[in-house]
């Protein structure tokens, strides 16, 4: 159809992946709930406007006291102080103070009274007729909580670009925060193109497959954080599918598989060519995935992923997934990859990396790996059973068991 085809552009996972973040503009900020705030990504560094704690407070349930009135106190010569008072979590300390030869009974969070400058835990304790028997010696602040001492007024707790964890959310609460700002989720528009495609539910002709891809890759968009649209099928023909490109186009995001490759009927680069998407990479020297359309057009991203599920899914871990994180102002978009001990024997050509369905293992506290099996692009079933890919350089031809090889941690969250 077009003579882009066979010549074309065509890059290294590398140059690809600069590629795709140079073209990314982070989206706007909103506010949101902090309860509804898990796994959205800060638009602002949070700066702390009170102490945690607000006061200095106890550790643990026994007396507070002097440190220096149990000195030398053991089981068999305790120490031996007049309570003189209680401080229950929440309550006031006013009016109450240690003063030597005396201690307060105090509840874990309670406010440290005056005086003290120690929590002796009630274990280390015995309480008879008004006074507490103290078995050993106190340190200075044990058991003693210092106000700030979690976060001082003015630290910067949380930074631009962070993934609010639930601990992060708890900081949050911690600072009296009920909302947050975090940064827009994108709109991620979903597209098969495809003849062959049936949707599920759909009586299947002679020939046809099912439409496979779509639900990849909505579950990994909705992972990564966008909003999905799944735009249906649409068949080999311009005529068909450009207006639901057209239609696409309203998301800050395209992603559309199949169609990319070199046969008569793939059709979809001259959609992006009529439509005025700057075409910016269309071959990436992977295995698989290596027909792989990229472009923009304005602040959008347009992804023609290859038709293959294995290959869509994994060009979208490679490229879709950083763009939507940076889009959202993640810091944090790498997936680990770590060294792995290779239980088996691996060939392949030259001129490509590999990434090869893999599953790893731990054993005497070492990664080792291995192939989940069938390796052609079309069978999924060895991509739901792996839980990394292995990477093969470019130039190496085989692999030898016992070697260490490169695995991407794939559902290990980004580094
Ligand atoms: P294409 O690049 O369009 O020639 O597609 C490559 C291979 O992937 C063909 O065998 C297609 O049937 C298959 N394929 C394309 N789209 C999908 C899809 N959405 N779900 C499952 N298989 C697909
Ligand atoms: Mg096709």
């Amino acid at each position: 159809m077009t003579d882009m085809k066979s010549a074309g552009l065509t890059v290294s996972v590398e140059e690809a992946l600069r590629i795709i973040l140079d073209s990314v503009r982070p989206l706007s900020g909103e506010s949101i709930p902090i309860m509804e705030a898990s796994d959205r990504v800060l638009y602002d560094d949070v700066v702390a406007d009170t102490n945690v704690p607000p006061l200095d407070d106890s550790g643990m349930d026994g007396y507070a006291l002097i440190a220096a009135d149990t000195a030398g106190a053991s089981r068999d010569r305790p120490a031996r102080l007049e309570i003189v008072g209680e401080v229950q979590a929440g309550a006031s300390t006013e009016g109450k103070e240690v003063t030597k030869g005396t201690a307060i009974r105090i509840m874990t969070g309670a406010p440290i009274p005056r005086g003290a400058d120690a929590v002796i835990q009630v274990e280390d304790t015995e309480e008879e007729g008004g006074y507490v028997r103290v078995f050993r010696q106190a340190t200075r602040f044990e058991n003693y909580r210092f106000a700030g001492e979690s976060i001082k007024v003015g630290d910067t707790i949380l930074n631009r670009g962070d993934r609010l964890t639930s601990a992060k959310v708890g900081i949050l609460a911690s600072l009296n925060h009920n909302t947050v700002s975090v940064y827009r989720q994108p709109t991620v528009s979903i597209i098969s193109t495809g003849n062959e495609l049936a949707d599920i539910g759909e009586d299947m002709q002679f020939g046809q497959i099912r439409n496979v891809n779509a639900y990849t890759l909505h579950a990994e968009v909705g992972r990564y954080g966008g909003l999905p649209l799944y735009l249906g099928i649409v068949k080999d023909t311009m005529a068909d599918a450009r207006e639901v490109f057209l239609k696409a186009l309203g998301s800050d995001v395209v992603i559309s598989t199949g169609g990319v490759s070199m046969g008569k009927y793939d059709f979809v680069k001259d959609i992006f060519v009529d439509l005025g998407i700057d075409i910016l990479f269309e071959w990436v020297k992977v295995k698989p995935g290596r027909p792989c359309t990229f472009g923009k057009k304005g602040d959008k991203l347009v992804f023609g992923l290859p038709g293959n599920p294995v290959s869509s899914l994994t060009s979208f871990i490679q490229f879709v997934r950083p763009a939507l994180l940076r889009l959202m102002g993640a810091t944090r978009i790498n997936k680990p990859v770590v060294n792995a001990v290779l239980d088996e024997d691996i060939k392949k050509q030259a001129g490509k990396v590999f990434l090869l369905r893999g599953r790893f293992t731990i054993r005497n506290n070492e990664l080792h790996v291995v192939t989940t099996g069938n390796q052609k692009s079309s069978v999924l079933r060895s991509m739901s059973e792996a839980n990394c890919l292995i990477v093969i350089p470019e130039d190496t031809t085989r692999m030898k068991a016992g070697e260490r090889v490169a695995i991407q941690l794939i559902d290990h969250d980004e580094l």
